[in-house]
């Protein structure tokens, strides 16, 4: 006898098989599926709020701010879309094309990335 992944009913049937029938299996596929594409979804989520703080606290391209007028606003510093690391082997975070970098002292410095500037 094996168990159903997905019904969870005892079925005859090799024991290395997963599913009762076809539409169990198709059944567990579809949610395993869903379930990662909500998992993308909230990571995605997550960077969207991130970059509108960095937005918001850095309209004009640069600024310095506290760690705690991110963490005030809900910042995630978990999540980024990249890093950069300049030749002093400082690290900038970015959440799209917003990035900062921390100065120490909990004091980070935010900037843009000029897209056009790093083609070149
Ligand atoms: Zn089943």
């Amino acid at each position: 006898m094996a168990e159903c992944l997905n019904c969870n009913t005892s079925f005859l049937g090799r024991a290395d098989k997963k599913y009762c029938s076809d539409q169990c299996r198709s059944e567990a596929y579809n949610k395993k599926n869903s379930s990662s594409n909500s998992y993308i979804r909230e990571v995605n989520a997550v960077l969207r709020k991130n970059r509108k703080i960095l937005l918001e606290l850095n309209p004009t391209g640069k600024n310095k701010v506290h760690k705690d007028m991110l963490l005030s606003r809900g910042y995630r510093f978990d999540y980024h879309t990249h890093t950069y690391t300049t030749k002093a082997g400082k690290v900038y975070y970015f959440c799209y094309e917003h990035g900062y970098l921390s100065l120490g002292n909990d004091f980070y410095a935010l900037v843009i990335r000029d897209l056009d500037k790093q083609k070149t």
